[in-house]
């Protein structure tokens, strides 16, 4: 079964003109009722992420920080990152979606989840929120399995066409976690880490794995390295997978495009879902990151969905 956690409360969050808006979601929600696909998936209330289980992993000055801006009428945590007034809010409920589909599928309820929720996360490390992302989604749900669930070995792949530094930053010594990211990389492009050299540090050494792709690989090139990296990352052996699921490698898309057509999102998932049958019982955790142009991104979700549901 697949749960599917989606809800107007991510609307609230809103920034203007800007590329990460509360119509992407709107896209996706039609798309999905359109096609019949939502009314497929399994659905579940959740909470808001306490906040003292925000802060096991996200410092105080950064918490405080982001709850003064959206507290005094909104504002910015950094020049591409805006805080409304009900910014922070929207945020832990975020956060707690994750979570909430961590639980629900470690308890055997479900194979698999989708939380299509923003803010996204991957930029956020554990003292700084930064390119659209306020507090990190999966690492917060990575964090959840680790300590309430007790696993030992999670993996965290993310193929949002940016590198998920701030992931990577918060589990960089980390031998619990590993972390792969396929992403563009290179002149300048954000946020500017993600070299293949980045492969951890102390007890976590080995634990980071970075595929960098230039502007204008090939298809053909991308699913290559996208399949050889993923078998490396699964050597790992995790009880659960958790992934960065961006969009915005798709060809349409107005900040990343890395060259990628819809139907490759499916391709994608079907390697990672066979991987996770293998390695942890199909276990697939998804928390939407970024995706700029509507319809790359809601058709891309679509694909991504229906592997999930083929699956389970
Ligand atoms: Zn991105």
């Amino acid at each position: 079964m697949t749960l599917l956690l989606r809800s107007s409360e991510f609307l609230k969050h809103k920034t203007g003109k800007h590329p990460e808006r509360p119509e992407r979601l709107t896209a996706i929600e039609n798309l999905l009722e359109k096609s019949g696909l939502a009314s497929k998936c399994q659905s579940v209330s959740w909470e808001s992420l306490a906040e003292k289980e925000l802060m096991q992993l996200h410092g105080p000055k950064q918490v405080e920080q982001i709850r003064q801006i959206a507290a005094h009428g909104g504002g910015r945590a950094d020049p591409d990152t805006v805080i409304c007034p009900d910014s922070f809010k929207v945020s832990l409920y975020a956060a707690g979606a994750c979570v909430k589909a961590v639980d629900e599928v470690l308890s055997g309820r479900h194979q698999n989840a989708l939380s299509l929720v923003r803010p996204p996360g991957h930029h956020a490390n554990a003292v700084k929120s930064m390119g659209f992302c306020l507090f990190n989604n999966v690492a917060l749900a990575a964090k959840r399995a680790l300590t309430h669930h007790k696993l030992n070995k999670v993996l965290i792949v993310d193929w949002d066409v940016h590198h998920g530094n701030g992931t990577q930053d918060i589990f960089y010594e980390d031998p619990q976690v590993f972390f792969f990211s396929i992403h563009r990389y290179g002149n300048g492009f954000y946020p500017g880490t993600g070299a293949a050299s980045e492969t951890g540090a102390l007890r976590g050494l080995g634990t980071n794995l970075n595929a960098p792709l230039p502007y204008g690989v090939s298809r053909k090139d991308y699913l290559s390295a996208w399949e050889k990296n993923l078998q490396k990352a699964f050597e790992f052996k995790p009880e659960l997978v958790i992934l960065s699921a961006g969009f915005d490698a798709d060809h349409r898309d107005p900040v990343g495009d890395l060259g990628l057509e819809s139907e490759d999102f499916g391709v994608l998932t079907k390697s990672i879902q066979s991987l996770a049958n293998s390695s942890c019982k199909g276990r697939l955790v998804s928390c939407l990151e970024g995706g700029y142009s509507l319809e790359g991104l809601s058709e891309g979700v679509k694909e991504h969905l229906s592997v999930l549901l083929a699956k389970s």
